[in-house]
């Protein structure tokens, strides 16, 4: 049977950068997939950029069950290590939003990257993994039906978002074989969807964005909201999904920049005559303002609106209160929430408490982050801090 000093499960964004650090001081590290290519998430993420990291990166743009539980891992590697590496490997980049990171080539080059930093161990593509063994001091894995073993045993087969690109839920399945405990995982940055009494409005809308501040289980987003064939989507929406809750409202501020009252009242001054759709068109796309205009039964022109009209409409405008049916699911989600406990795993090594020598990194873990290279930078982190470990214990 042949022996490894540590098999990671998964070649994505966190199994390879752990493969870098594992291997460092000549130990023998497997890095197995199902995949025909490694680090597939990587190579589409960010429309083909891969928004990497973020430059404001830090425990607060997590979500856990424990929120301290990512501090560490996240501070012993940091978005500045990252940038260093690729100052390293001659990959330049740019931000494009707050504090947002891509690539200013294509993301293909992180993925060389990865895969040159992790070339000391051994990479096996288009392998399955049949079983997994333990038998009180090495773990055995059947791969494609030959047993593999290994004292340190990595699981970093990320989420269930996007089945096609190769999500399985494995990591969960071996977490429930070695008794470490799960929190309810739940699809993450994804649209909203919504019944037919909102869709009669919304659809003829898809495709219109605007910039808006959508709020959800207390957490509120100002980025760009879009009206799609099935519900809401863009970069606001996908943040507000992760505090979403089935049978919730969220609440859409369609003016977060500017007193809705105050533009409204100045266009009266200005000229009473317009008709409201109109007014409402100095303010939102004109699609919009003619679908809001009939959403909420405003006839007349300005002239005719009172002052207490006018507050009212500007509180509609502020806190449009809607409630999603659902969500597209696993299906187009950017991230899986809930995973593995992060209670039963040490911060540090992210080794679990009940099970020395096997270890959970990245998505499978319970820490997920808001939208922007923040999921990347903790699968860098929590593959660094379980890496540099294992290498450490020879
Ligand atoms: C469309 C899209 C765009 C994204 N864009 C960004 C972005 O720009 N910035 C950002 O920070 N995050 C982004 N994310 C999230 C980010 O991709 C993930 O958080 C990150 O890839 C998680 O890394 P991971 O290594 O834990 O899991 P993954 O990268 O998903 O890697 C897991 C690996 O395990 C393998 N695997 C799964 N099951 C098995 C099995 N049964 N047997 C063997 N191997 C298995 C998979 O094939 C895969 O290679 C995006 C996600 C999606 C879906």
């Amino acid at each position: 049977m042949e022996q490894f000093d540590t098999i990671i499960i998964g070649a994505g964004a966190a199994g390879l950068f752990c493969a870098k650090f594992a291997a460092a001081k000549g130990a023998r590290v497997l890095v197995v997939d199902h995949a025909k290519r490694p680090a597939e998430k990587v190579r589409i993420s960010g429309g083909g950029r891969c928004n990497f990291t973020n430059l404001d990166a830090g425990p607060d743009n997590y979500l856990s069950q424990n929120p301290h539980f990512a501090k560490s891992a996240l501070a012993r590697y940091t978005q500045w290590d990252f940038i260093e590496l690729l100052a390293q490997h001659g990959i330049t980049w740019h931000e494009k939003t707050l504090g947002q990171l891509f690539c200013d080539g294509k993301s293909a080059a992180i993925v060389e990257m990865l895969l040159h930093e992790a070339r000391a161990a051994d990479l096996r593509l288009s392998t399955t993994v049949d079983e997994v063994t333990h038998d009180g001091t090495e773990f055995r894995v059947s791969l494609s039906r030959r047993e593999v073993a290994t004292r340190h045993l990595v699981i970093a087969s990320g989420g269930k978002s996007i089945p096609k690109m190769g999500a399985t839920g494995l990591g969960y399945q071996i977490a429930a074989q070695f008794g470490v405990p799960l929190v309810e995982t739940r699809p993450g940055l994804v649209p909203l969807t919504f019944g037919p009494q909102d869709l009669d409005w919304i659809v003829p809308l898809a495709g219109t964005a605007l910039d808006a501040r959508v709020g959800a289980g207390g957490t509120s987003f100002d980025e760009a909201l879009l009206f799609t064939h099935r519900g809401l989507s863009g970069p606001a929406v996908l943040q507000a999904s992760n505090y979403w809750r089935e049978g919730e409202e969220i609440h859409v501020d369609l003016l977060p920049a500017r007193s809705a009252f105050d533009a409204l009242k100045a266009a009266r001054s200005e000229n009473g005559r317009r008709q409201m759709h109109t007014a409402l068109s100095l303010l939102f796309p004109t699609k919009l303002a003619a679908a809001l205009a009939q959403k909420w039964n405003l006839t007349g022109n300005l002239a005719d609106q009172s002052d207490a009209k006018l507050h009212a409409l500007a509180d509609l405008i502020h806190s449009l209160p809607l409630k999603p049916t659902g969500s597209e699911g696993y299906r187009t989600a950017e991230v899986t929430l809930g995973g593995v406990n992060t209670d039963a795993l040490s911060s540090k090594t992210m080794e679990t408490n009940s099970v020395p020598g096997l270890y959970f990194i990245g998505e499978v873990v319970d820490v997920t982050g808001w939208l922007g290279g923040y999921n990347f930078q903790w699968a860098w982190a929590s593959a660094a801090a379980c890496g540099r470990a294992i290498a450490d214990r020879g």
